[in-house]
């Protein structure tokens, strides 16, 4: 018998069953990158894509995005092998998002080469029934206005999660404000964290974030390499980076955390703290298998085994007894 995959990991929840439809907002792109260990021109890259094959390792990812006519089937392909429902992938006149960045050699700092939003400049989002009618959405880093349109089109949303990045928090600081307050989780790396908080200490750092935010919101702050912080009300919890051997490209590895991550909640429709923290883990799996080869390669070829595989090392690596 075909094991699930979230029985590899912990036994089922009651709601267990109820499988969230998951909708993702973000870029979907040609990514050209330059790593000390590779390089590869015009590669399928982008937010929303990163995400969605992180995600269908647990749910069907629907994506609502825009492309340009120079998006051949060839990259559609990529996805729709992995079953993320396109129908909300729009093609316009143009070309598509164009980006292009460069690491340094311990991988941990990239230069953005360039940004061409090319479509995405002027791309309204206009949403299905099935897609208004999702229980978890996930505005991934994308113009924070396109963000606010596709949320306000959402008819009951049991959990918004939402990303950016530091071009949008320079170029669109008031649009990113109103977004923040609406969001039940607010996932963003440590850098992009003290530059929106103005501040270095990561602590005090996510005091100032969770101030912007709704009441009791969750702030989860990846730290690359090293894991992540998560914050809910008065709690902490703590994740090390799976130690890997080999780094490649880590492009999109935090789009793959939080495909995985909302990806895992969707399924298991349990959003409790135990659950969370579950959801971290399968986040960082998949993140961890994304950063192995460059673009969207691994992510491609990964299968669930590996996953189930990679989740039980991370226990084995994060357990302690206190006996
Ligand atoms: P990450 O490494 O998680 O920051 O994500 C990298 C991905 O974000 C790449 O695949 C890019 O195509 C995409 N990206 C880069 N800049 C932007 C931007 N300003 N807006 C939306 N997506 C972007």
């Amino acid at each position: 018998m075909k094991k699930r995959l979230s029985s590899l990991y912990h036994p089922p929840t009651p709601s267990y069953n109820k499988r969230g439809r998951l909708l993702i907002v973000g870029s979907v792109a040609f990514d050209s990158i330059q790593t000390p260990f590779g390089k590869i021109n015009k590669t399928l890259g982008g937010s929303a894509s990163y995400f969605s094959l992180a995600a269908s390792f647990f749910t069907k990812p629907s994506v609502v995005a825009v492309v340009g006519d120079d998006f051949t089937d060839k990259y559609r392909q990529i996805l729709e092998k992995k079953k993320v429902d396109l129908s909300g992938l729009q093609t316009a006149k143009g070309k598509s998002f164009h980006w292009g960045g460069k690491y340094s050699f311990d991988l941990n700092n990239r230069d953005t080469l360039f940004t061409h939003l090319n479509v995405f400049e002027h791309f309204k989002p206009k949403l299905s029934a099935r897609h208004k009618s999702a229980s978890h959405v996930f505005l991934g880093n994308i113009h924070p206005k396109l963000q606010l349109g596709v949320l306000s089109q959402i008819k009951k949303p049991k959990l918004v999660g939402l990303d950016t990045m530091n071009f949008w928090i320079k170029k669109t600081p008031k649009e990113l404000a109103k977004i923040l307050k609406l969001a039940d989780i607010f996932v963003i790396n440590d850098s992009e964290a003290r530059e929106l908080s103005k501040e270095h200490n990561l602590m005090k750092a996510a005091g100032k974030i969770i101030a912007m935010m709704k009441k009791n919101p969750i702030l989860i702050i990846k730290r690359g390499e090293y894991g992540l912080l998560m914050f809910g009300k008065n709690q902490i919890f703590h994740l090390p980076g799976f130690p890997l051997e080999d780094v490649i490209d880590p492009t999109g590895a935090g789009d793959s955390f939080a495909g995985g991550l909302f990806g895992y909640l969707s399924k298991t429709g349990n959003h409790s703290w135990q659950n969370l923290k579950r959801a971290c883990v399968a986040g960082s799996v998949l993140a961890s298998f994304s950063v192995e080869k460059l673009g969207t390669q691994r992510l491609q070829e990964v299968t669930r085994r590996d996953i189930g595989k990679r989740f039980g090392e991370f226990k084995r690596l994060t357990h302690f007894d206190n006996r």
